[in-house]
């Protein structure tokens, strides 16, 4: 990892996100990695001794928070085809059970290159390699790393929990102030009523933060409403119980998200990824448990499940961050076309788009004190991003359109872990 030195940068445009943009703007990075000052070029101190980088027509804003990412599953994209989303899942568990050992590490160390290389700095990352967390902690990224479990059967507790406990001792010792681990019971299909109490109850005890994968698709609905469709048959062929505590105060089967609140998995410290197909009830419920949710809307779309009711879930005060799940479903780590897609669906300004992709989705793990936006005291996580010249557009509207190919360069707690062109 490269050494933090002091370094002040400068840009065309300074984007603070929190704060309104700065034209002929700069920042000074100290040695602690945190941000001294922003503002106006000629207000920023220029230390003698202190680089000083023109990055001339870009902007500078604050590194992207990406609130759904399986970087373990790097170098896979293409790798399963279209169709059933029960099968594809199927077809991901099974090319990953073909790694050799080893191959996720690499992954891993690789996602998270391709993640500064795309203008990324935090991860919410969901993954059962173990591989993630070191990756990032030690290329010096910064985000929570949630740690997968699975277990449909029932009598599979003790030993689902067993291999999660042992890998969460493990881990711990590798966080560093900003890699931080978590729990991920996956998803109501491949984990128990039972399973998912026993992570809710782990995750209390511990102080671990949790991610679950949540009313996705339609036939995850059929699953857990209607013990219908593709997951209930695979269910049924394994023998394994269909869902326990289906029934509703009335007697009525219960929708995902209800579901899983009566298995005590919703609170605070929940991220909830995808939540696609809800009702009025399940945004009342998401709202009143207050978690946070990561919106994929890329992803949702490239399998067919709908879209999130975004304007709905802000309405309601729900945080929101957006992200782009694994390079599987989605190809690439273009968190660009996540925040101009939300845009669409939550009818949001260009800044309240950007502002999906940095502070808010800083908001949804508490690192909004720290990251996510530029200011005194905050990380220096700062990408540059190319600006066409000259440009009639507003610079949030010109950074919106950009991509992964315009981040010229990516620092992490204010080290450089990025150039366009260069190793880093
Ligand atoms: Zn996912």
């Amino acid at each position: 990892m490269n050494p933090v030195r002091r370094v002040r940068l400068t840009a065309d445009w300074v984007l603070p996100i929190a704060s309104p943009p700065i034209r002929d703007g700069a920042m000074l990075i100290g040695d602690d990695g945190r941000i001294e000052a922003v503002g106006p070029a000629a207000a920023v101190p220029n230390p003698p001794g202190v680089p000083d980088l023109a990055f001339g027509s870009a902007a500078l804003l604050p590194g992207l928070v990406n609130a759904h990412t399986h970087l373990e599953l790097t170098g896979l994209a293409g790798a399963v085809d279209e169709g059933d989303f029960s099968r594809w899942i199927r077809a991901v568990r099974e090319i990953k059970a073909t790694r050799p050992a080893g191959w996720f590490r690499a992954a891993a160390r690789q996602g998270v290159r391709d993640a500064f290389a795309a203008g990324i700095t935090t991860v919410l990352d969901t993954g059962d390699s173990g591989e993630v967390l070191p990756a990032l902690a030690e290329a010096g990224g910064a985000g929570v790393v949630y740690q997968e479990v699975f277990g449909p059967d029932p009598n599979q507790v003790a030993e689902s929990m067993a291999g999660l406990e042992a890998k969460v001792a493990e881990l711990r010792g590798l966080q560093t102030a900003r890699a931080r681990l978590g729990v991920s019971p996956h998803a109501p299909y491949t984990v128990s009523g039972p399973l998912y109490r026993a992570v809710a109850d782990f995750a209390a005890r511990e102080r671990l933060p949790l991610a679950v994968h949540l009313a996705e698709s339609p036939a995850e609905t059929d699953f857990v409403v209607h013990n219908q469709g593709p997951f209930a048959e695979a269910w049924a062929a394994r023998g394994l119980p269909p869902l326990d505590g289906h029934a509703g105060p009335e007697g009525a089967r219960r929708s995902p998200v209800a579901w899983l609140d009566g298995q005590g998995v919703l609170g605070p410290a929940t991220l909830c990824i995808h939540t696609v197909q809800l009702d009025a009830a399940d945004i009342r419920l998401l709202a009143d448990r207050r978690v946070a949710v990561a919106h994929c809307p890329v992803s949702n779309a490239r399998h067919g499940h709908g879209t999130a009711p975004v304007a709905a879930l802000r309405r309601a005060g729900v945080r929101m961050g957006v992200g782009t799940d694994s390079v599987i479903s989605v190809g690439s780590l273009d968190l660009f076309a996540e925040m101009r897609a939300a845009r669409d669906l939550a009818g949001v300004s260009a800044a309240g788009a950007l502002a999906l992709g940095t502070i808010e989705g800083a908001r949804l793990v508490g690192s909004e004190g720290d990251t996510g936006w530029l200011g005194r005291g905050t990380w220096g996580d700062v990408i540059a991003v190319d600006l066409p010249e000259p440009d009639a557009r507003t610079p949030e509207e010109a950074v919106l359109a950009a991509g992964p190919a315009a981040v010229r360069a990516t620092f992490a707690s204010g080290r450089p872990v990025y150039r366009r062109g260069h190793a880093a």
